[in-house]
């Protein structure tokens, strides 16, 4: 597989076979619709129309990312090692309730350091952090 590879599917595998299955066999009743509208990614649009989410943003059914990495391995793995990983994006066709990926893509990630890890101040560090940022004043 490549390292950039991409794949969008703009129709319902499903509602494509019986679409070319009702031509095969001259049985026009066999299409259920053109296999086109996603329930989740019209709910999106409807939110965009109204204000509520960016023009750019995506929504679908599920939205999964992960690194295929034997977890065994995967502490003895250098820093900076990369390991194949993906990104999958399924949604729902409104013609034939058939839940299929709509978007594919590669995503290899790298190992990076573990983040830092916050230490709890002591007790009078924390009584002097409280009162520096409650507010002086409060409306309750
Ligand atoms: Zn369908």
């Amino acid at each position: 597989m490549e390292k950039d590879f991409h794949r969008e599917f703009k129709k319902c595998p499903i509602c494509v076979l019986r679409e070319e299955l009702a031509a095969i066999l001259g049985k026009p009743e066999l299409k259920l619709g053109n296999g086109e509208d996603r329930f989740l990614e019209q709910l999106a649009t409807e939110a965009k129309k109204k204000g509520l989410a960016r023009e750019d943003w995506r929504f679908h059914f599920q939205i999964v990312e992960g690194v295929v990495v034997d977890p065994t391995k995967a502490k003895s793995a250098l820093i900076g090692s990369e390991a194949p990983g993906f990104g999958i994006m399924t949604d729902i066709c409104m013609d034939c309730g058939c839940i299929y990926a709509a978007d594919l893509t590669r995503i290899d990630q790298k190992k990076s350091l573990p983040p830092a890890q916050v230490i709890p101040p002591n007790r009078a560090e924390r009584r002097r952090v409280d009162r520096e940022q409650s507010p002086p004043f409060s409306l309750s």
